[in-house]
């Protein structure tokens, strides 16, 4: 398996090569130059998830110096389980927030770091990671104490919750955080600025853990794959998807587990008030803009990376808007959302999940899976007020809790940001 450039089809790339790079020289995203159509007898209801996974995977990491490894980097990166509850008699909640970070990011960044750290080094790579919230502490706990691997987080100075903020703070060691004066578009042109230049290309060897990374996106395939498989086996019949997005990652991943085959009838995204997708879908036109602020702050993204790996799939606009379906979900919604959803059925859930629910109340009688894609105490300071209820903590969140946290802040400068890493790193 090939992987190629959104930009030029071209230059072929080896996996590892697209996992170090993280994003083409070209500036285009990586993608497997194919999507292997699944045979769904090679599944059966009884595998494992790790099993699942490495059946999965496989065509993906065939040739590669990696292949050997696929076993263990799946069984060392899905540590927790993945959990598929029942909401109402058409409706499933696939809970991915049992991560040590307690994000669907877990699975993304868990794998990432595994590869990376499998695939040898002549000197040490620098991850630099800007973050909305879930995508640093996520970044940050997988590779914490790699030997070697350094990882520079960005994020917004204010813009994310204190519990967000100290699951990204908590660490120190090989892990820098950095409180940028800015938004998160900042944090990521900054990121994107940091791959042109010398310095950071040279010395310090700049590879990166965003969603732009494949070795984000082939882990979030696998659980489309997993529920919509025991959905089917269960139910004889595929399933839809509703997924809460921003950045395009967690979705593009399920558009192709969908185009290998596997059994998803349709899939639906939820966005917050930040509407560029929506938008596009509307009148055919990508326009970019700043983000605002939501309370489903990890959505945030006023100009979604991975719409350039979407577009290349569904290549003209008709194709596109037959497959892509979305419903912008304002703040008076979200927290209607989670009111009633309380109410109704003794359930917490994050504000980004209550974007997905609210797009389910407003689709059909068929069978949907919701995606949550964080656990609801990160975000207490939103829900409590709602539900007038005290929000469990979880072990994992407690453990990062009792941790001393450090940052620094930035001005969103490139040139400040190298000094602090040149002083930090001791280069
Ligand atoms: C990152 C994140 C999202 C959005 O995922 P994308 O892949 O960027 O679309 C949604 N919810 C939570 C909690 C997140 O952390």
């Amino acid at each position: 398996m090939h992987y190629i450039s959104t930009r030029n089809k071209n230059k072929l790339y080896s996996l590892s090569e697209a996992l170090q790079k993280g994003l083409a020289e070209d500036g285009g995203l990586f993608i497997p130059e194919y999507f292997p159509k699944v045979n769904l007898t090679d599944y059966n209801s009884q595998m494992s998830y790790i099993d699942f996974a490495e059946k999965l995977l496989q065509n993906f990491f065939k040739n590669d110096i990696l292949e050997k490894n696929l076993r263990e980097i799946c069984a060392n990166a899905f540590i927790f389980p993945v959990k598929i509850e029942t909401i109402d008699s058409n409706t499933q909640m696939l809970d991915l927030c049992q991560g040590p970070t307690l994000s669907f990011k877990d699975f993304g960044a868990r794998f990432l770091a595994e590869c990376l750290n499998k695939i040898s080094h002549k000197n040490k790579s620098t991850i630099m990671v800007a973050t909305s919230g879930d995508t640093g502490s996520a970044v940050a706990s997988a590779f914490y104490k790699k030997e070697n691997t350094q990882v520079i987080v960005l994020y917004p100075k204010g813009k994310i919750s204190e519990k967000q903020e100290k699951q990204i703070t908590c660490w120190g060691k090989n892990i820098l955080s950095l409180a940028v004066l800015g938004t998160f578009d900042d944090c990521q042109r900054l990121v994107k600025q940091a791959f042109n230049e010398n310095w950071w290309q040279n010395v310090m060897n700049i590879s990166s853990a965003n969603s732009i990374n494949i070795g984000r996106l082939l882990p979030q395939m696998i659980y489309y794959a997993y529920s919509s498989f025991a959905y089917f086996n269960k139910n004889k019949t595929s399933v839809g998807f509703i997924i809460p997005t921003g950045n395009l990652g967690n979705a593009t991943a399920a558009y192709w587990a969908k185009e290998m085959g596997f059994p998803i009838r349709e899939i639906s995204l939820a966005t917050n008030e930040n509407r560029v997708i929506n938008d596009y879908i509307e009148s055919g036109v990508f326009s970019p803009r700043k983000s605002v602020l939501t309370l489903a702050n990890a959505m945030d993204v006023g100009n979604p990376s991975n719409f350039e790996r979407l577009s290349q799939l569904f290549q003209d606009y008709s194709i596109f808007k037959k497959n892509v379906s979305s419903i912008s979900v304002s703040n008076v919604e979200i927290k209607q959302t989670i009111g009633n959803f309380y109410n109704n059925y003794k359930r917490i859930i994050c504000p980004h999940t209550a974007t997905g629910f609210f797009v389910r109340k407003n689709k059909s009688a068929h069978s949907w899976i919701v995606v949550s894609t964080a656990d609801p105490c990160k975000f207490d300071d939103i829900i409590e007020p709602i539900i007038q209820e005290k929000i469990p903590i979880p072990e994992q969140m407690q453990n990062l809790l009792n941790r001393e946290s450090m940052h620094w802040e930035v001005k969103a400068e490139l040139s400040d940001i190298e000094k602090i890493a040149a002083k930090y790193f001791n280069i």
